[in-house]
């Protein structure tokens, strides 16, 4: 199965009086890597349920290959959508290699492939027996993500999924993550407050403010100065460190 593409066709959500999402239009390639960042309540999360149909958009429409999402079942939707969040969610009474299966057991579909899933997100095919609780957070989420493509989905969406991560796990797996996306042909939206892997791993950034996408840029251009002001001043964050790093580095050896 090829790459899927994604489009938001003037997609909003209300709560009452609030906009979370506010007339989104947007189309993302087939086989892209996108990052959508932005600052907390700004809409996030929202938009990337109406891709799964978590939220119905109270307006508008999300087509996936030309689709609307909203045609069909949403379980044999959500089948077909890998969503990874921070909160992991993993069955604590079942086994690795039980939670990794739950998708295509419930559907009565073929059983998952446990071990070609281990291999895949780079854990010891020996973890399958194990109880979530004997995992580090780590390992966890790499379950978590093995579960998310044990249906064979092929768009794969991530919110906030390496939050709960020390620092150098969550580079490892962000860098595993874009390998993964490359290797099996992924179409996936990361969903990141952290500018720097957005600019890092994704091909594409979007930077949401008050329920908009404002700003619409690769990583090069954003380097460059380009994206406008609300993307530079995120991507200033990581670039004043890196900067104060480097001041730093040069007092301490001078
Ligand atoms: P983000 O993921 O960027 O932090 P969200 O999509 O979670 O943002 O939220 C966007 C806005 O919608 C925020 O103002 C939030 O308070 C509001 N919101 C989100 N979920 C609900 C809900 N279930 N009921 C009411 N308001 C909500
Ligand atoms: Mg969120």
């Amino acid at each position: 199965m090829p790459a899927q593409s994604l489009r938001f066709d003037a997609v909003s959500k209300a709560y009452g009086e609030t906009l979370a999402v506010d007339g989104v239009d947007l189309s993302i390639a087939a086989g892209s890597f996108v990052a959508l960042v932005g600052a907390s309540g700004s809409g996030k999360s929202t938009l990337l349920k109406t891709i799964n149909r978590l939220i119905a958009p109270t307006a508008g429409r999300v087509l996936i290959d030309g689709v609307d999402v909203a045609d069909g079942p949403a379980p044999a939707l959500r089948r077909r959508i890998g969503y990874v969040f921070q909160s992991i969610g993993l069955f604590p009474h079942m086994s690795v290699a039980e939670n990794i299966g739950i998708g295509p057991r419930i559907a009565g579909d073929p059983p998952a492939n446990v071990a070609r899933l281990l291999d895949l997100v780079d854990l010891p095919r020996e973890i399958a027996t194990r109880m979530p609780e004997a995992l580090s957070g780590g390992q966890r989420q790499r379950v978590a993500i093995a579960r998310a493509l044990a249906p064979g989905a092929k768009l794969l969406l991530l919110d906030e999924a390496f939050g709960a991560l020390d620092p150098v796990t969550r580079d490892a797996l962000g860098t595993e993550i874009r390998a993964l996306h490359d290797r099996l042909e992924l179409t996936t939206i990361l969903v990141t407050h952290d500018m720097a892997e957005a600019l890092l791993l994704a091909d594409r950034v979007l930077v949401m403010q008050a329920g908009r996408i404002v700003a619409d840029a690769t990583p090069a251009a954003l380097l460059n100065g380009g994206g406008g002001e609300a993307a530079q001043a995120l991507v200033a964050v990581p670039r004043h460190q890196a900067d104060r790093l480097r001041t730093l580095a040069q007092e301490r050896t001078a």
